[in-house]
């Protein structure tokens, strides 16, 4: 499976997933026209967008691939939220599996301030690897097993967080939100010491805030701790 990252933040997100038959998009936080201008990008060859949820760093630029009859995987409270009308939706429901070309996927609810939020449980049938993508939760329940590739939001360091709450960088209600709807460090790192890491070949951490980050710090702490190579987004 190739993993490609094309925007990773709390202003935009975009993802594409392939095997040697298929390719997704996670996320429609880019527009087509940026899309496009990716060499890596080629429109007629997507099979499908999967979006986590209705915020508009992950959902944006939805309507530009409902356009153009890509069918859109999403909630159906992500659906009423970002009221679509489109007959390229498809409603999905947390654990019932379901398919793309190559991939069998499953959503798993995540724990964010949004509802019907969720992540995926991705997996190549034609290479026999697994992937799970989370992003937007403040912490994860799920044990996974045989996962090859991990796609995880990592978005502040609690204790950065706390630093910059006394500097009166962040303010108080700002960083209320976010340790109930965003991953720590720390809470990534107790996710990762509950996983069966045996097959895992690489992590990447997604979605890093810009204030309350340090990504070499948490490239670092994760490898450390998982023995795993790490990306950081
Ligand atoms: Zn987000
Ligand atoms: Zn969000």
């Amino acid at each position: 499976m190739k993993i490609q990252t094309f925007a990773s933040s709390s202003k935009a997100n975009c993802y594409q997933i392939s095997d040697s038959e298929t390719k997704i998009i996670i996320e429609a936080g880019l527009s087509l026209k940026k899309l496009l201008k990716l060499t890596d990008f080629d429109v007629s060859k997507i099979s499908g967008v999967l979006v986590s949820h209705s915020h508009a760093d992950h959902s944006e630029f939805i309507n530009d691939f409902l356009k153009l009859g890509i069918t859109c995987y999403m909630t159906s409270e992500t659906t009423e939220s970002l009221k679509l009308n489109s007959p390229f939706v498809e409603i999905i429901e947390p654990m019932k599996s379901f398919k793309i070309g190559s991939f069998t996927i499953k959503a798993f609810e995540t724990q964010h301030d949004c509802k019907g939020s969720v992540g995926f449980w991705i997996k190549s049938v034609t290479e026999n690897k697994r992937l799970v993508f989370a992003t937007d939760t403040f912490y994860l329940k799920q044990v996974f097993s045989k996962i090859n590739y991990y796609m995880i939001e990592c978005n502040y360091d609690a204790e950065i967080l706390e630093k910059n709450i006394e500097l009166g960088i962040i303010d108080g209600c700002r960083a209320k939100r976010l340790k109930s709807s965003h991953f720590s460090l720390q809470n990534v790192i107790e996710f990762f010491k509950a996983q069966d890491l045996s097959v895992c070949e690489k992590i990447q951490l997604l979605h890093l805030s810009n204030e309350n980050a340090d990504a070499e710090n948490f490239k670092n702490r994760i490898m450390e701790i998982t023995g795993i190579p790490v990306e950081v987004y």
